[in-house]
């Protein structure tokens, strides 16, 4: 499938999943996940106006991005080894995957005169193969954030449970979107919490029902 084919689609239905939440699909942005494709499939999306790519290791990044460059914007989405911040720091515009303190530290310490934008990660299913923060977690861990001046929190990412069970998942997007409101409500300037990054390729319509902003999709637009 060309990935133009794939993103009229895929536009057709978050255009769609808005209406049914009575949400303006303009707030959607849409990461192409190209963990899975070459450099020349991930260009392909960018000539289609896809603007946003999502990678989730660093030689994947670091391939893709000896040949795109920084046009488009990047986002780290995967599990970040704290020893591996400095080979992404300066080549991503966003971290999805902010979910403990030693990681914190070394993206503040590795972060120049940059601002790095990131998502902390929730494991809002409780699912023990999950990475991310516990719920309960949370809202300490964003405190302790204070301390670390170049992150700013954008937002919460999560990955829904592994399951078909349509209830389950809703619920855990549900959960995400409670504990964006609670953060919100603590009005700290470096963690203004605007944006909730959850849903993929078989989940982004609860996901956009449920107030995502940034879907994260990988099979359905570039391909497996
Ligand atoms: C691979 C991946 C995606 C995209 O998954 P698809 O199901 O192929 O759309 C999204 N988010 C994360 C964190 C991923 O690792």
């Amino acid at each position: 499938m060309k990935v133009s084919e794939n993103l009229r689609v895929l536009q057709e239905k978050v255009k769609e999943a808005s209406q049914r939440s009575n949400r303006d699909p303009e707030e959607i942005k849409i990461i192409a996940v190209t963990k899975y494709v070459t450099t020349e499939r991930a260009s392909e999306a960018l000539e289609c106006g896809v603007t946003h790519l999502g990678e989730n290791r660093d030689e994947g990044l670091l391939e893709k991005w000896s040949t795109i460059g920084d046009k488009p914007t990047w986002h780290f989405i995967g599990t970040l080894q704290t020893r591996k911040v400095k080979n992404i720091i300066d080549k991503v515009d966003y971290i999805h995957s902010l979910d403990r303190v030693s990681l914190a530290k070394e993206i503040n310490a590795r972060a120049g005169d940059r601002t790095i934008s990131c998502f902390v990660q929730v494991n809002a299913s409780g699912e023990e193969s999950k990475h991310g923060l516990t719920p309960e977690m949370v809202v300490p861990f964003i405190k302790e954030l204070e301390k670390y001046p170049k992150i700013r929190v954008e937002g919460l990412m999560t990955m829904a449970p592994f399951t078909e069970d349509d209830t389950i998942i809703r619920q855990s997007f549900q959960s995400l979107k409670n504990l964006q409101l609670d953060i919100q409500h603590m009005d700290l300037p470096y963690a203004p919490c605007m944006e909730l990054s959850m849903g993929m390729s078989n989940d982004f319509e609860i996901a956009i029902e449920e107030g995502s902003t940034m879907i994260r999709i990988g099979t359905a637009l570039v391909g497996e």
